[in-house]
């Protein structure tokens, strides 16, 4: 009974409305005491009301809660934000601010560029591979040899796997595509984002990626479709590498220290992938 007459009395001094409830500011209240006490970040609950000037807080003003920290935030990027900054401002994680706005560029975010800001208890940005994609890879049954992921692009704006395929025959690699997987940018034959499965991979064949035949006996290649020196992945290919990714790791017991980019492993060789694919944004994404 006692339940009830609060759960009453909670409803209707709180007039909930749909997906959010109202506080009314009392004597001596902060912004900030309000918002720990719904376990909300003081940037949320400011922005959330339109408050400018949070040390302007009058008493009996009605602010509204957002219900169970799921609301998603509209926010528009201000001068001298950073990604990171906005993300411990608003007690979430940088990752989770990627993946909610599927940015691809993190470092070039934009002022007024409008963004959301997911909820603690927001559902996470899944990333789930098409289920062809997922029933041929676990058709495929995996060696032991594979000790991390290497990461390239193909420095070509434009291509397709079965080009690359040609290209390095050509080159005299019998086996033909020298990676192990590649991902489309859309650019021709396959959509953005499309995992071409080479044969060495359904062969569990060494690549042909790496300049040290060490390395390519134990490097599982992923090639990206693009010239990341010129611009950044899209970010669908950026979702497929991280599905692709986290598949491999579970697979092949690989933790995300072993994932890597070409030009980590030959510093001296090469740019590949790309000054503008940034393996530090990429990492969060498939860390456990
Ligand atoms: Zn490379």
């Amino acid at each position: 009974m006692r339940i009830l007459f609060w759960l009453f009395c909670a409803l209707t001094c709180s007039g909930i409305l749909l997906g959010e409830s109202i506080h009314v500011v009392a004597k001596n209240e902060t912004l900030g005491g309000i918002a720990r006490k719904y376990g909300l970040s003081t940037a949320t609950l400011q922005t959330f009301n339109g408050i400018s000037n949070p040390d302007l807080l009058f008493l009996g003003k009605k602010l509204k809660i957002p219900s169970g920290a799921l609301a998603q935030i509209p926010y528009v990027v201000r001068k001298g934000d950073s990604l990171g900054a906005i993300a411990s401002r608003f007690g979430t994680k940088t990752s989770d601010l990627i993946k909610a706005n599927g940015i691809s560029r993190p470092d070039l975010i934009k002022v007024g560029q409008k963004i959301t800001i997911p909820g603690k208890n927001a559902p996470k940005a899944t990333t789930i591979l098409p289920a062809s994609v997922t029933k041929a890879l676990n058709s495929i049954k995996t060696t032991s040899k594979w000790k991390r992921i290497v990461i390239h692009h193909s420095a070509t704006p434009v291509d397709d796997a079965m080009n690359m395929h040609r290209v390095h025959k050509a080159r005299g690699m019998k086996n033909g595509l020298a990676y192990h997987f590649v991902i489309s940018n859309g650019s021709r034959k396959a959509s953005d984002g499309e995992i071409f499965i080479g044969t060495r991979w359904k062969g569990q064949l060494q690549g042909g990626h790496m300049k040290q035949a060490s390395l390519n006996q134990t490097s599982i290649g992923i090639c990206l479709i693009g010239n990341f020196e010129l611009r950044a992945p899209t970010s669908k290919q950026l979702q497929s590498l991280e599905g692709l990714c986290k598949h491999l790791m579970k697979a092949c017991r690989i933790t995300h220290r072993d994932v890597t980019t070409h030009k980590i492993l030959h510093r001296n060789h090469t740019k590949c992938p790309g000054k503008y694919f940034s393996l530090s944004s990429f990492l969060p994404r498939i860390k456990s």
